[in-house]
Order: structure tokens, then sequence, then C-alpha cells
């Protein structure tokens, strides 16, 4: 039998991978998600990480780095240090690189974690190869084309080219789930096997900070438990919808996306 090269997620699916809190939950038992992001330059990427990270189903968002003070005006209930990741108390799974421009130690520092890690944005360009392949627990990666284009040193034209295969070879180099934005979104696993796709976006979400909210939703789902493949293609897929619900045929900001993903989350499940 032939093995399907792509797979897309349904409805269905997205419904039974979703994390629904129990009578035994607690906010540590459904996930503590870490996010490392923004800067004194890009705080608002730190922002919208953690609008992501609050809607993705995990019991807490922690936030580290030099934005604590925005997050916390616009998000209250964020668990806010100014200490690195090393220190920053129990995580379940981290978001690093949104916005954090050139501080290449926190992202060593969570690359160093023993626990799944998100790297997106500056994290992908800072991060150090070698040390994500030696990484034994989940890596979910989560570049744009122009991104992965840096990363495999090719041009942006030559991976919009053969978008499957740069996912797939990005995945393969470093032992990680890649999952490749654009206006379908591809999910490659480190193992090889197929490729999901995801199509339920919109072109209103090339907007600015729009890849800073997928970053913390998939995180958040990483640190509730789900496998990087599947946090992954889950979070593209609510993502994609809430890019509908909040545009609505109209021009919308990133901002306006985290309170969609509640609407979709609702109607997936
Ligand atoms: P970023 O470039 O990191 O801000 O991420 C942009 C986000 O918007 C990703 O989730 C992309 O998949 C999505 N996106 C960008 N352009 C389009 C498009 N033309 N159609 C659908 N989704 C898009
Ligand atoms: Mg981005």
């Amino acid at each position: 039998d032939e093995v399907p090269v792509l797979e897309a997620l349904q409805h269905a699916d997205v419904a039974r991978l979703l994390p629904v809190p129990g009578a035994e939950s607690d906010k540590y038992r459904r996930g503590v998600v870490g996010i490392a992001a923004g800067s004194a330059r890009y705080p608002g990427a730190a922002v919208l990480a953690v609008s992501g990270a609050l809607r993705g189903g995990a019991g807490a968002v922690r936030y580290v780095g030099p934005a604590g003070d925005a997050v916390i005006a616009r998000f209250p209930e964020t668990l806010v240090s100014d200490q690195g990741p090393k220190r920053a108390g129990r995580v379940q799974a981290w978001v690093v690189g949104p916005g954090a421009g050139d501080d290449a130690g926190t992202v060593a520092e969570v690359v160093a974690a023993d626990v799944p890690v998100l790297i997106d944005a500056d994290g992908l360009r800072l991060a150090d190869a070698g040390a994500v392949r030696a990484r034994t627990a989940p890596t979910l990666m989560t570049p744009h084309a122009g991104e992965a284009a840096a990363l495999l040193g090719v041009s942006r034209e030559e991976v919009e080219g053969a978008r499957l295969e740069s996912a797939r070879e990005l995945a393969g180099r470093y032992g990680a789930t890649v999952l490749l934005k654009g206006s379908t979104t591809l999910v490659a696993g480190a193992d090889g096997g197929a490729v999901r796709v995801n199509a339920t976006g919109t072109p209103w979400l090339a907007t600015a900070g729009s890849g800073d909210v997928l970053s913390g939703l998939a995180g958040s789902l990483l640190a509730a438990g789900l496998s990087a493949l599947d946090a992954g293609s889950a979070g593209a897929y609510l993502h994609g919808l809430a890019g509908r619900v909040a545009a609505d045929g109209a021009p919308m900001g990133a901002h306006d996306l985290a309170a969609a993903v509640g609407v979709v989350w609702r109607d997936v499940r």
C-alpha cells in the first residue's frame, strides 16, 4: 500500500485533539506554557504570543523577557518573571523567538530545556542547529518561507517553488517537526511520514503579528500534551479559522485573532 504524502486534518480530528479540563484538572495538570519572546524594540510580539497561548488550552501562561510590563497591562493573568527561562519555574512547553531580537542566550537556555519547545521567528536564526538536533523532547519549528530559506541557505523563491520538499528537508536536518507557514501551511514530522496540510486560513492573515499569535497557540497545545505534529496542525487549523472569523471579509489586526480563537474552539468542539 502506498503511504499518503499529504494529510489534511478534519474538523472531527481537531475536536478530538483539543484539551478539555475535567473534574480532576488543576492549572498545573492542564499545562503551563512558557513564552520567551519580545524585546525592548518589539514588545508587541510578546503580547501577541501570550494572547495566543491564553486561548490554547494550557492552564497557565508564564512569560519571561523584557516586555513583562506590556504583557501584564494587557493580560493580568500572565505569570511574569524577569529571570531567564532556566529560573522561571515549572513549564511544560516553551515558545521562544517572536520579536526576540538578538537574545541568543535566552534561545540557548530554552533549546537546552528538557520539555517540548516551539521555535519561531528570531529564535530560528539564533538557535544552534547542533543543540536543536541534540534535543530529546519534541521540537516544533515554525518558519515562514523567508525564514525557511535562510535556514536552508537558498532563496525564498526556491522554498516557494518546493514547499513540501523544503519542509521535509528542514525536519530531517534539525530532527524537528517543521511547520512551514504560507497561504497553506505544511507540517512535516521529524521522522518523515505524511505531511499535514492546512488550508483553513485566509489572506487577511498576511498581517504583522499574525504568526506570533500562532506560536503562542500551538505552544499552549504542546504544553497541554499534544505531540508536535498535532499541536502544529491543530494550531494552524484553529488559527486559520480564527483569521476568517476575525477578518470577516475586512482588514483585521493580529490582536483580533485571540478572541476569535475562542469562537472557533467552541465551533470545532
Ligand atoms: P508570520 O509571517 O510569522 O507573521 O505568519 C503569518 C501567518 O499568516 C501564518 O500563519 C501564515 O500561514 C498566515 N498567512 C500568511 N499569508 C497568508 C495567506 N495569503 N493566506 C492564508 N494564510 C496566510
Ligand atoms: Mg513571524
